[in-house]
């Protein structure tokens, strides 16, 4: 395993991997919130990997709390450098490499990939590319195909480079990032090949990705597309580029920023006794990091200065960037425990509600189909919201 073996022995329980670091100590591992045992924590975790390394504990056995981990990487603050979430793939893909079957709801997820290729066991999809040939490839993943509510990143993408002139093809298909989560890296790598060859004969020489899972496994966990000279970028990355090169402006940066409705209410009315109308005040939203994105790859501000750059104004959860609350839905969990994930993404609304931020937005849309189902706020990609401003 490609965790420290020491670290499964020497787990002093200090609990880091469920809190956020100092001084506020809040809650981190959705998985340890919901079901409160050990066994669904970090120091859980190792003792599992301890267990199976030692022979104590089967793999089939061993996987039925790891079934609830949503990969959200909050335990690898781990100060021995145990790497829980590490080990958790490890397992996984140990049980696939020698044929132990998976909890049955992961295993359903898995065989819909194989068979139908997506996770949700709708009709197969073709690998076509849409559009004229061009440099830029937009991925639009079976999380924005198969839910309504996660079309916004796309949409808002699509107007963006409409905006900034810049020709793009569009691919709609799964790029299997699930299957390398729950430990079929065959899976995942066949698919990412497939995708490569399809950006390949279409002339693609970016691929933009939206989803942050996606991005994260198809930049960091093969080099098909490095070897390949295709560039792997999330689309806060690329959209972010555009504007510093110039070739995206919003209209923040040429009539200054602050204008604009707040949320469809009217501007206030100037006091009494001065003329003119009082400036609108600027609109404020909150930004949730996914996972991947922020914890996987290290990309935070991108979102936060285009948000900026557009004329919005930010507030910030207490949790945010790398100590970020998860949104429940990854690793499957929004399909095999999607009460768990919406208990996961109720928290996060309450957090996002309590900076009075009108509009709570992510760069991820299945993080958007999570906070979505839990309500009480709206929810946008910030794709959206860069959108209504250009
Ligand atoms: S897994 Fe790491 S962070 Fe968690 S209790 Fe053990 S040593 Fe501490
Ligand atoms: S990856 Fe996230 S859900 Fe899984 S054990 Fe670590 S902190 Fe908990």
């Amino acid at each position: 395993m490609k965790v420290p073996e020491a670290a499964l022995y020497t787990c002093p329980k200090c609990r880091q991997c469920t809190v956020t670091a100092e001084p506020r100590y809040e809650p981190i591992c959705p998985m340890y919130e919901e079901f409160g045992f050990t066994t669904h924590s970090g120091a859980g975790i190792l003792k599992i990997g301890r267990g199976f390394a030692e022979g104590d504990l089967g793999l089939e056995e061993a996987l039925v709390p790891l079934a609830k981990c949503t990969l959200c990487r909050a335990c690898d603050r781990c100060p021995i450098g145990g790497h829980p979430s590490r080990l958790v793939q490890e397992m996984r893909r140990e049980a696939h490499r020698t044929g132990v079957p998976m909890p049955p709801e992961q295993r359903t997820l898995l065989e819909n990939l194989r068979r139908s290729g997506n996770p949700y066991g709708a009709p197969a999809e073709t690998m076509e590319v849409t559009g004229a040939p061009a440099d830029a490839v937009l991925l639009g993943g079976c999380v924005t195909a198969h839910f309504p509510e996660a079309r916004g990143a796309a949409d808002g993408l699509d107007r963006l480079l409409g905006a900034a002139r810049v020709p793009f093809a569009t691919l709609s298909l799964c790029c299997g990032a699930l299957a390398w989560q729950l430990g079929d890296t065959e899976t995942f790598e066949e698919r990412a090949d497939a995708l490569l060859k399809a950006v390949q004969r279409h002339g693609g020489k970016t691929l933009v990705v939206p989803q942050a899972h996606c991005y994260r496994a198809l930049s960091r966990e093969t080099r098909r597309f490095k070897d390949a000279g295709v560039e792997v970028l999330h689309s806060t990355q690329y959209i972010f580029r555009l504007h510093q090169e110039g070739r995206l402006k919003f209209r923040s940066d040429t009539v200054g920023v602050g204008g604009g409705p707040v949320d469809g209410q009217c501007s206030p009315a100037a006091p009494r006794g001065q003329h003119g109308s009082a400036p609108s005040p600027r609109r404020q939203v909150t930004y949730h990091d996914p996972c991947e994105l922020a914890r996987g790859c290290g990309v935070t501000e991108e979102p936060r200065q285009l948000l900026e750059a557009a004329g919005y104004t930010l507030v910030e959860m207490p949790r945010n960037r790398e100590d970020l609350w998860c949104c429940g839905a990854g690793s499957g969990v929004l399909q095999t425990d999607p009460g768990y994930a919406l208990h996961t993404a109720e928290k996060r609304i309450q957090e996002a509600r309590g900076t009075g931020a009108a509009t709570l937005c992510s760069a991820c849309p299945q993080c958007e189909v999570s906070l979505q189902r839990a309500g009480g706020l709206p929810v946008a990609d910030v794709m959206e919201l860069l959108a209504e401003r250009v």
